[in-house]
């Protein structure tokens, strides 16, 4: 029996006493005789504890039995009968019983007021019908509670009459039980309410006896609720199991022990383990491979499941990975313990691998980053813009060359680290960057406080607010000195090298040797930015030389070609010119052939001379590059540093070697175009004088000629004058031979005429006879056509043409008759018999010259041989095939020579020749 329905059992019996005496006497006051059967028993529903009382009732069962106060009297005559018979003992016993008796009447007169209050207090439903017909003779409160019936509406009625039984099948069971048993306990019915409505009650009866007429009290309890909360609890149940299974994070409950006795699907999925094989396991069990999120192994100590069990508490969102076979899982675990009998915890996890690998993806990026900027000397920095808080990595500092000890991250603090030139730009391209929302990329220099120039990259990228306003910015700074310093390098050797191009270009246009050696002094200087720089030549001593005094031997000098900047009056001469050992580094770079470097002449060992010119130059690093031409070594250049020591780069050095090479070819070119101009010199003196003696040769030649012909001509005229005289006087007188002799010797002085009157006018040609002007050549050639051309080619039946229009020329018109008139003849004489003779005459301008031209169709000249017929007395004929002197074209060179043209000839043997004769324009 449950409580329940062992308290309504109670209270059925508790109250039968009171309501019987109520419905028997209702006055109170009235004594009546407790019905026999009645008990009280504890009404645990109502928390009050009968038990007491209903001893005292049951201890009231013997007096209760006796007659009324009638028989108390008669009771007490007899006592005093038996008192004066038994003695006063008995008497006693009796008053000691009576006042027992007053207060057990007392103690019910309590009960059942406490009845009372409690039947009609009482939540429950309890009624009280006659067993025969089922008629309502008392109903509580809670009756009227429950059916919404008061006691008008049921006393006097019965059940059926009120049809307060929805199903009757519950009467006839309530019926049969009290048959029975005398007694029903939790009776299950549905009852309709006054309204119609339904409750369904768990209800209790007994029967009772009233005035001998047997009752029926029930009490029923509404249980509607219950059996709500009952199908609420299936429902809650089923909600339960359908979120327990389908809920999206991995649910397992363990025992006590910590032996999991349950696990929903998203565990069985998420830890790849079955049912069975999740209630093999223990929380802490050694099957489970689990790590911590940085890998290590996690002890089960620090498992959530582990710590809520044995701590009984809450533990929230450990992390671990599952190793399983296909990869680790990664869950974030919560444990809570279970407050139910025998249970211990519920483990719920979510799985949070993607989270994790996108972690470690992001820190694995981070790593590699934070790597990279290691190894680009980078450091991180950020920037917040709205607070202008920084915050800048370890290397940051190392970077910027500032502490972290003293120094604090700041936007000043990066400032200041900047060099004061580079700051304003700096900062310019950073407001830039916030201004315009662009990437920052700026390179400037910081300075260290060891006082080292870095060279720093920086990056940084923008951060925006909601608005789009820059609120973050973030990046790195590079230590770039490195690549700037051969960038700077780099462009330092373009400058030299286009420098250098430029020096080549000058020197190969120079060719001076002094101009040379002060261009290479000069740009050697400029180029390797040295204050100083001198170029020694060196001057070999001729083999053989006998030394003089305690000169040594073997030995060379040198002496200074140039020096920049130039040599001070003050610079003794002795200097400018020297003996090589007494210049011990130049000598090493003339007998190694290589650069030698004084690092720094106050730690380096000099010889006297070297420390004196160092001394007046106020030298520190010195360089000798040896003038290099094949092996053969011309000189020396020193390139010198004043004040600072300079140190030189291998770059620097092949600049050098470049300038030294070049300086050599330089130098060896000025000196061969001397020895070229020294013998061209030579060679002109030579010729000067070879002109002049061979015009010497001529003029006496021409002046012999002269006056050879000049002389000539007197014995000649008398010889041609008698001897025409004796042919045309005495020719009669003479026989055959001695006339033919007589002919020869007339043609023979005619000839010897023509030939001396031709020499002469060859001999006389000069300048001084000459008066230039514009000729026209139509006129000339009419001019002579008609004088002298026409008869003779009439004579031959020849044709000459002559082109319309012929320019002027500068020239003079006797002589330029005596070289057409030449040409014209040559051309008639020199005619082809075979054919009928034409000559052509034309001209071309050719720029401020013209070239006049007289073809013919004679005989031509062989081609070995028109280079000839313009040389004195030069004839490709016998006197008897063409009479001539060989004069004629000599004259005509003579001529055009003079008037400043030039004449040459074209042909093709028995086709005819072309002679072109080339004046300046009139
Ligand atoms: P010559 O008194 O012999 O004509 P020239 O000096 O005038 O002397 O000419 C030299 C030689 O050039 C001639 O002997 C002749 O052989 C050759 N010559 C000159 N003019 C012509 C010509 N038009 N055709 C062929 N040969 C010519």
């Amino acid at each position: 029996m449950d409580s329940y329905g062992y308290a309504h059992i109670c209270l059925i019996k508790a109250i039968g006493h009171p309501f019987a005496r109520a419905l028997r006497t209702p006055d109170r006051r009235t004594r009546q005789p407790v019905p026999a059967g009645v008990v009280c028993l504890g009404l645990a529903p109502w928390g009050v504890d009968l038990s007491g009382m209903a001893s005292s009732a049951f201890l009231g069962l013997g007096p209760s039995a006796l007659p009324g106060w009638g028989g108390y009297l008669l009771f007490g005559v007899v006592g005093i009968l038996v008192l004066f018979l038994v003695g006063r003992m008995v008497l006693r016993r009796i008053m000691e019983t009576i006042r027992q008796r007053k207060r057990s009447d007392m103690q019910l007169r309590i009960s059942e007021d406490k009845f009372r209050k409690a039947f009609m207090t009482s939540p429950d439903s309890i009624n009280i019908n006659r067993l025969s017909d089922g008629m309502f003779v008392s109903i509580n409160h809670g009756f009227t509670q429950i059916t919404g019936y008061t006691e008008e509406d049921v006393v006097g009625k019965t059940s059926l009459e009120i049809d307060i039984w929805t199903n009757l099948e519950d009467r006839k069971a309530l019926a049969d039980g009290l048959a029975q048993d005398g007694t029903v306990r939790n009776l299950e019915a549905q009852f309709r309410k006054k309204d119609g409505s339904l409750v369904q009650g768990l209800m209790s009866a007994s029967l009772i006896d009233l005035h001998g007429v047997p009752h029926i009290i029930s009490i029923t309890r509404d249980i509607s609720g219950r059996l709500q909360a009952q199908d609420d609890l299936v429902v809650a149940l089923e909600k339960y199991r359908v979120l327990f299974e389908s809920f999206p994070l991995g649910i397992t409950i363990s025992d006590v022990d910590g032996q999991i006795v349950e696990a929903n699907l998203t565990s069985e999925s998420l830890l790849g383990l079955g049912q069975a094989e999740h209630e093999r396991r223990q929380i802490d069990g050694p099957e489970w491979k689990i790590v911590r999120t940085d890998g290590s192994p996690m002890p089960p100590e620090e498992f959530a499941s582990v710590r809520a069990l044995a701590e009984n508490r809450r533990v929230d969102n450990v992390e671990m990975g599952i190793v399983k076979e296909d990869g680790t899982t990664w869950i974030s675990v919560t444990a809570v313990p279970i407050p139910l009998e025998g249970y211990g915890i519920a483990i719920t996890y979510g799985d949070i691998t993607e989270r994790i690998q996108a972690e470690r993806a992001m820190a694995d990026r981070e790593k590699r980053f934070h790597q990279a900027l290691l190894a680009a000397k980078g450091g991180a920095w950020e920037w917040n813009l709205v607070t202008g808080q920084v915050v800048w990595s370890d290397e940051n500092y190392r970077v910027l060359g500032l502490d972290p000890q003293t120094m604090e991250g700041s936007y000043e603090s990066w400032l200041g680290a900047i060099h004061p030139d580079d700051r304003a730009y700096a900062e310019a391209a950073v407001a830039q960057s916030i201004e315009t929302k662009r990437d920052l990329k700026v390179e400037y220099r910081v300075v260290w406080p060891s006082g080292a120039v870095h060279w720093i990259h920086d990056a940084g990228s923008l951060v925006y607010d909601e608005e789009g306003e820059p609120v973050r910015m973030f990046g790195v700074h590079l230590d770039i000195t490195e690549r700037k310093l051969a960038e700077l390098e780099v462009r330092q050797r373009a400058d030299q090298l286009a420098a250098l191009l430029e020096s080549s270009q000058f020197l190969t246009s120079t060719l001076t040797l002094s101009t040379v050696l002060q261009t290479i002094a000069n740009n050697a200087a400029a180029i390797l930015k040295m204050e100083t720089t001198a170029v020694y030549l060196i001057e070999r001593k001729p083999a053989g030389d006998e030394p003089v005094g305690d000169e040594p031997a073997e030995h060379d000098s040198i002496y200074l070609g140039a020096a920049t900047p130039s040599l001070p009056p003050s610079f003794p001469d002795s200097f400018r010119y020297g003996r090589l050992d007494e210049h011990p580094h130049i000598q090493q770079a003339i007998s190694t052939r290589t650069a030698v470097i004084v690092p720094d002449v106050e730690e380096a060992e000099l010889s006297a001379a070297e420390q004196t010119i160092s001394d007046m130059r106020g030298l520190r690093t010195i360089l000798y590059l040896p003038l290099l031409r094949g092996e053969t070594v011309l000189g020396v250049l020193i390139l010198g540093s004043v004040g600072a020591p300079q140190r030189f780069s291998a770059g620097d050095i092949d600049v050098c070697r470049t300038i030294a090479n070049q300086a050599a070819i330089s130098i060896q070119n000025a000196r061969l175009l001397e020895q070229i101009q020294d013998q061209a010199a030579e060679l002109e003196r030579r010729v000067q004088l070879r002109t002049a003696q061979l015009e010497r040769a001529n003029m006496e030649l021409e002046a012999f000629s002269y006056s050879v012909s000049h002389d000539l001509r007197a014995p000649l005229r008398a010889i041609s004058g008698f001897s025409e005289i004796i042919a045309r006087r005495h020719r009669a007188d003479l026989n055959e031979e001695g006339q033919h002799y007589v002919d020869n010797v007339v043609m023979a002085s005619k000839r010897m005429d023509q030939l001396i009157n031709d020499l002469l006018g060859y001999s006389r040609l000069g300048r001084s006879s000459i008066r230039l002007r514009p000729i026209d050549l139509t006129d000339l050639l009419n001019e002579i056509r008609a004088s002298v051309i026409d008869p003779l080619l009439a004579d031959v039946h020849g044709v000459l043409t002559v082109a319309d229009d012929l320019p002027r020329v500068q020239g003079d018109e006797g002589l330029l008759g005596r070289v057409f008139t030449n040409l014209l003849e040559n051309a008639i004489k020199y005619h082809d018999r075979t054919r009928p003779l034409t000559i052509a005459v034309d001209a071309q301008r050719d720029g401020d010259h013209v070239v006049v031209t007289v073809q013919d169709n004679g005989i031509g000249i062989a081609p070995g041989l028109q280079g000839k017929i313009f040389t004195l007395f030069q004839r490709l004929h016998s006197e008897d095939a063409y009479p001539g002197t060989g004069i004629g074209l000599a004259t005509v060179k003579k001529v055009v020579n003079l008037l400043n043209g030039s004449v040459w000839v074209e042909s093709q043997p028995d086709q005819g020749s072309t002679f072109f004769v080339k004046l300046p324009r009139g």
